[in-house]
């Protein structure tokens, strides 16, 4: 089996299997391949190499300035603290409760130390470091 990263006339890339390179030249002239996205039979193997999509992957989602990652941090913060229980300082020993049945479960937001955040991780306990600056957001 091989795989090849394919391309159509619409510039969609894609992935995918072959028993070897004369299966993917027969199907490709029987028109036999087609888009995964918009079904176009139009489709070519793609010169891009592998790793450099990966690095195409991995940039989506972020954000590049560093106002529009400030604006998405506050609101986020803003839907934490309506959603989620300030437990303030005792975030490590609440999160560890939760986790372990003996609280109520919920969302919650404190805050907590290096240390504990090191203990909680090795527990195995979920918990999302977050940027945080009260004087920022008062
Ligand atoms: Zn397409």
């Amino acid at each position: 089996m091989i795989k090849y990263s394919l391309k159509c006339k619409n510039g969609h890339l894609f992935d995918s299997w072959f028993s070897d390179n004369n299966s993917f030249e027969y199907l490709q002239k029987s028109k036999n391949l087609e888009c995964e996205i918009c079904s176009t039979k139009e489709v070519e193997k793609s010169l891009m190499a592998p790793s450099l999509r990966a690095e195409e992957k991995k940039k989506e989602g972020f954000l590049t300035t560093k106002g529009a990652l400030e604006k998405e941090i506050l609101s986020l913060k803003k839907k934490i603290k309506t959603t989620a229980e300030d437990v303030g300082k005792e975030f490590a020993s609440e999160a560890r409760a939760i986790h372990y049945g003996e609280s109520v479960e919920r969302p919650i937001y404190g805050k907590t130390t290096k240390g504990e955040a090191i203990e909680l991780a090795k527990e195995g306990i979920p918990f999302v470091p977050l940027p945080w600056n009260d004087d920022k957001l008062n």
